[in-house]
């Protein structure tokens, strides 16, 4: 792309084209943004060099050597990154034709090995992402080794488009933004907080079997809560202050853990006590960049659903077991567990200055967690450097609508939290010991994870999720009375039922229910009435005929409890 653009703008300044996940980009300064005309320009000159199929080399130069060769090139953005580079770096560059360009490699053999190209979008980009440095342009773009690919990369895009979760949360009338309110501020609607609400109930269902027992915090703490869990100073200009008149100096919660550990250390704690199991469902805050906010996956509010457990050395394995079974249970149920492998993070260990807590501490977290994934198949792929501060921990990567990966759930192992706090527990011999912390959470946010339902189930929730399960449709006004009256048999079974009794064709009325992605219709007309029955149509097999309503009531309910997708 660099040489393409070189080919038909030679003023062009060449700056970063590092690869990225989806692709690739490049930053040029340019005396104007480029137009569509010109993006189409480069899609074609990159195919001509494809076709050229021109050897790609690789050399490598002394730093003054390479310094002239791009100060000859009038190159300036490259004669500052070599200057930067450290004093042993090796210096390479490629060639291809009579284009060269400073890079680590490695590259192909040569130009003609790319078989599909497309320009994705183009933006402007400060140099070295400093808005006090000159506005570059930069081009995002995309290759593939095969022609195929990139068409089935174009085809996802699309059905990602569709899938958006901004798109069908409107569409479901599940969630809003407004203007008053603030941007980055969800406002749950009421079918919305159903889901929401049904999610929390059955997380807490399952957690509850495993000895979670639920607390209840307060949003806001005074800054010392947080600057001796190290959080003020991690999160520092994430942190929401909230000052009143009267005097009070507050923060916003970013994390709800450190309130957690107050609740331990009310009471003495003997070693018999242990474990001591807590759980919340509450917002907590950070302050992304503006800007950065959309949607649900990026907000300054986020609920969270956490959990700790306070107990011994010796208890952390099962404890780290337990969580895994949790999340296991969850998102077996929802069927996303086919959909994601598992990261054993650990630290950098390059770098252990990065981390607070001792080797030693640190050399038998891993290892405990190592032997948790072996025993539960977990087959987990240690990451190094991916620990955090406190601990290492298991992450569960899950895909997203357009094959991205989202961390969710998360189980963290923490020696050193509970000895900032001065948490103790007294043991059999009568001596005070630290506890250890685990941490974990299994939909990690609500707002996150109702995003990735959304956009992997197409907004298709099980009859068990979905906000309204069964819409009554009378065909005429004189079927209304029998509608109500079915409407009450199903609620007191403890469906969620709505009638729709508006004056519209039946047509209409089941198109609509079924873009509302009802999982079941009832239709009732004089039929039906008479017979006390009711016409089932469901948003999978279409009508399935009449059925006697408490068929349909034993049906429906069976499929609820059994989390049938
Ligand atoms: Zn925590």
């Amino acid at each position: 792309m660099a040489q393409a653009v070189k080919r038909l703008f030679p003023n062009a300044k060449l700056a970063i084209g590092p690869a990225i996940d989806e692709g690739f980009y490049y930053d040029f300064d340019v005396e104007k943004p480029f137009t569509d005309e010109d993006k189409l320009k480069i899609e074609e000159e990159m195919k001509k060099i494809i076709k050229e199929d021109l050897s790609i080399e690789r050399f490598e130069l002394p730093r003054e050597e390479a310094i002239k060769l791009m100060e000859d090139k009038k190159e300036n953005y490259k004669v500052e990154l070599i200057n930067d580079l450290p004093k042993d770096a090796v210096i390479s560059f490629y060639k291809q034709g009579d284009f060269t360009d400073l890079c680590a490699g490695p590259h192909l053999p040569s130009t003609g090995k790319v078989k599909a190209i497309k320009i994705l979008s183009s933006s402007g980009a400060y140099w070295r992402g400093n808005e006090k440095n000159k506005m570059l342009q930069r081009i995002y773009a995309i290759s593939f080794p095969k022609a195929g690919q990139l068409e089935e990369y174009i085809q996802l895009i699309e059905e990602a488009k569709k899938r958006d979760h901004r798109k069908l949360g409107k569409e479901l009338d599940l969630f809003c933004f407004s203007d008053y309110v603030g941007s980055g501020l969800p406002l749950y609607t009421p079918k919305g907080t159903i889901l929401k609400d049904e999610l929390q109930k059955e997380v807490e269902k399952i957690c509850r079997k495993y000895g979670f027992q639920k607390v209840s915090c307060p949003s806001l703490a005074n800054i010392s809560l947080f600057e001796t869990s190290g959080h003020a100073q991690k999160f520092n200009d994430e942190l929401f202050r909230v000052a009143s008149p009267k005097g009070h100096e507050f923060v916003l919660k970013p994390v709800q853990c450190p309130h957690h550990t107050q609740i331990y250390a009310s009471k003495m704690r003997s070693y018999k006590d242990l474990p001591i199991r807590y759980m919340e469902s509450d917002k907590q805050y950070r302050a992304e960049l503006q800007g950065s906010v959309g949607g649900l996956s990026r907000v300054y509010a986020i609920t969270v659903e956490d959990g700790h457990s306070f107990c011994r050395v010796d208890q952390v394995k099962d404890e780290v077991i337990n969580m895994c079974n949790i999340i296991k249970d969850l998102y077996s149920k929802m069927g996303l567990w086919e959909n994601h492998w598992v990261s054993l993070s650990v630290r950098d260990y390059g770098h252990p200055e990065k981390y607070i807590g001792t080797k030693e501490d640190w050399d038998l977290c891993e290892k405990m967690l190592q032997e948790v994934s072996d025993e539960l198949n977990l087959d987990a792929k240690k990451c190094e450097g991916e620990a955090a501060l406190y601990g290492p921990k298991l992450d569960f990567m899950f895909k997203d609508a357009l094959g991205r990966e989202v961390q969710i759930p998360t189980v963290q192992v923490d020696f050193s939290t509970p000895k900032r706090f001065g948490l103790f527990y007294i043991d059999e011999n009568g001596e005070k010991q630290y506890p250890v912390m685990v941490h974990r959470a299994i939909l990690g946010s609500y707002e996150r994870f109702i995003a990735l339902m959304l956009e992997q189930f197409n907004g298709v929730f099980p009859t068990w999720l979905s906000p309204v399960q069964v819409k009554i449709l009378p065909i005429a006004d004189s079927h209304i009375e029998y509608a109500n009256q079915v409407k009450e048999e199903l609620q007191n079974a403890g469906i969620r039922v709505e009638v729709d009794d508006r004056q519209e064709k039946i047509g209409y009325k089941i198109r609509e229910a079924q873009l509302q992605k009802i999982p079941y219709m009832l239709v009732v007309g004089d039929k039906e009435k008479e017979a006390n029955l009711v016409g089932v149509r469901s948003r999978k097999d279409g009508d399935i005929g009449a059925q006697k309503i408490e068929d349909f009531i034993s049906k429906i309910k069976d499929e609820i409890e059994n989390y049938v997708r």
